[in-house]
């Protein structure tokens, strides 16, 4: 039986991040997967999520101008740019200068796993508002 409740929480979960584009932090997607699961608790929610991170199904994204963690499917590679002023968090494909890097030359590392990029400024919703 619980075995059941468990992977049926985890799928509302996944659902959740496969339809957001959002990145959403745990608190959003508690607040979603309670319309479906009326009892989930915000703790279900973050063992959830960290056992589909360990798993590598799901990213999670912690803003390096703090904040709460942010969530995403872990489907397509790409980078993400943080706005400073809002809560923005956009994907961006990797730079293809990235691509050829070829850190394995490099002595002191012997492998790469992942490139993790992040990119910080302004959106251009912001940008906006400052001029006006
Ligand atoms: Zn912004
Ligand atoms: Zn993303």
């Amino acid at each position: 039986m619980k075995k059941t409740r468990n992977t049926r929480q985890r799928g509302v979960i996944l659902g959740i991040l496969r339809e957001s584009h959002e990145h959403p932090t745990a608190e959003i997607i508690y607040r979603e997967a309670r319309r479906v699961l009326p009892n989930i608790s915000l703790g279900t929610v973050y063992r959830n999520l960290n056992f589909l991170r360990d798993q590598g199904t799901v990213r999670e994204i912690r803003p390096s101008e703090g904040g709460s963690s942010r969530f995403e499917g872990a489907d397509t590679p790409h980078a993400h740019f943080h706005c400073l002023h809002c809560s923005a968090l956009l994907d961006i494909p990797i730079p293809h200068a990235l691509e050829s890097l070829r850190l394995e030359e490099e002595k002191r590392i012997s492998a790469v796993s992942l490139i993790d990029l992040h990119i910080l400024g302004s959106c251009s919703g912001c940008e906006a508002a400052a001029i006006h």
